[in-house]
C-alpha cells in the first residue's frame, strides 16, 4: 500500500511500479524511498505551515483542479505545488541524481514527470491560473521562501480592489 499522506497521483503510480520492480539496488531503492517520504509528510507541512504564518488562506490538494496542486490559493488565484526534487526533476539539484542502474528506465520516467508537469501548468494558465513551484531543497530556507509566497501574494492583496 502506499502511504497515506502521499498525495500526487504521479507518486502513487510511481510507488506501485516500485513495488514491483525487484531489479532496483539496495541503495537505489533507499534514495528513492528518501525522497519519496519527504515529500509526503516534511515538505507539504513545512510549506503549510508557512503559509498559515503568513496568513494566506488556501485549500490543500484540490482534485477539481488540473494535476491536483497541492495548495490553492483562490483569493490571489495561484495554484501552488511543492515538487520533490527527484521526481520532477529539480534542475541542478544533487536531490535530483537519477540512480547509476537502469538509467535508461529513469530518464524515460522522468522526461515523462517533466512533460506531465508541463502540461499541467499549461492547463492551468490557460484556465487563468497562476503557478507556482517550491521545490522540496529550499524548504530549508524558511525565511526565503516566505518572502517568495508573500510577493506571490501580494498584487492582489494589495493592487486593485474586487469589486
Ligand atoms: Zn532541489
Amino acid at each position: 500500500m502506499c502511504p497515506a499522506d502521499v498525495s500526487d497521483d504521479s507518486l502513487v503510480c510511481d510507488l506501485g511500479a516500485l513495488d514491483m520492480a525487484d531489479t532496483f539496488s539496495k541503495s537505489d531503492r533507499s534514495q528513492i524511498m528518501r525522497s519519496v517520504r519527504s515529500i509526503g509528510t516534511g515538505a507539504e507541512r513545512k510549506c503549510e505551515k508557512i503559509l498559515r504564518t503568513l496568513g494566506i488562506r488556501f485549500h490543500e490538494n484540490s482534485n477539481r483542479l488540473p494535476g491536483r496542486p497541492d495548495f490553492v490559493l483562490s483569493e490571489v488565484g495561484v495554484a501552488l505545488f511543492v515538487h520533490g526534487c527527484f521526481w520532477h526533476s529539480h534542475r541542478g539539484c544533487k536531490r535530483s541524481a537519477l540512480p547509476k542502474s537502469n538509467r535508461d528506465y529513469w530518464e524515460e520516467k522522468m522526461a515523462r514527470n517533466r512533460r506531465r508537469d508541463r502540461r499541467v501548468r499549461d492547463k492551468l494558465r490557460r484556465s487563468g491560473w497562476r503557478t507556482a513551484v517550491i521545490w522540496e531543497c529550499k524548504l530549508g530556507d524558511t525565511a526565503s521562501v516566505s518572502r517568495r509566497l508573500a510577493k506571490l501574494c501580494q498584487p492582489v492583496s494589495r493592487g486593485k480592489k474586487l469589486g
